[in-house]
């Protein structure tokens, strides 16, 4: 599986920076956001590193189905209600972390469109 050992989550991922993990399959893992922006804050993402969804080569759709699917196995596990799903996609889109994420917010409320 492709991995950068200097990603953030990548190294999540292997264990060598802790986080409260939540969810585990073989292709997804979701944890804890560090900072959270909501009562609930968790990040889902694929255990292969790729950097963004902007650049996720054709043929990976199945691998984006799985991150989407493992959401919504957190949601319903973290008995989340109503949930708000965010990936951001390139720095000015708000991307600071190199590898794909797929935020899931819950226990606010949420304005529409985001800021
Ligand atoms: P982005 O801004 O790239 O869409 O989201 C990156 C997220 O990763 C941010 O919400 C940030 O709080 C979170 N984050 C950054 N560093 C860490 C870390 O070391 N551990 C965890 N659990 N979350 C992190
Ligand atoms: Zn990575």
């Amino acid at each position: 599986m492709n991995r950068d050992p200097s990603c953030l989550f990548c190294r999540i991922i292997a264990g060598e920076i802790p986080a409260a993990r939540v969810f585990e399959d073989a292709d997804t893992l979701a944890f804890r956001d560090i900072a959270p922006a909501a009562p609930a804050h968790l990040l889902v993402v694929p255990k292969e590193h790729i950097a963004s969804l902007a650049d996720c080569a054709d043929g990976r759709d199945e691998l984006l189905g799985r991150l989407l699917g493992a959401a919504a196995r957190v949601a319903r596990q973290e008995r989340l209600g109503s949930w708000r799903t965010v990936i951001n996609a390139g720095a000015a889109a708000g991307q600071t972390v190199g590898h794909l994420h797929l935020h899931l917010l819950a226990g606010r409320d949420f304005s529409w469109p985001p800021g």
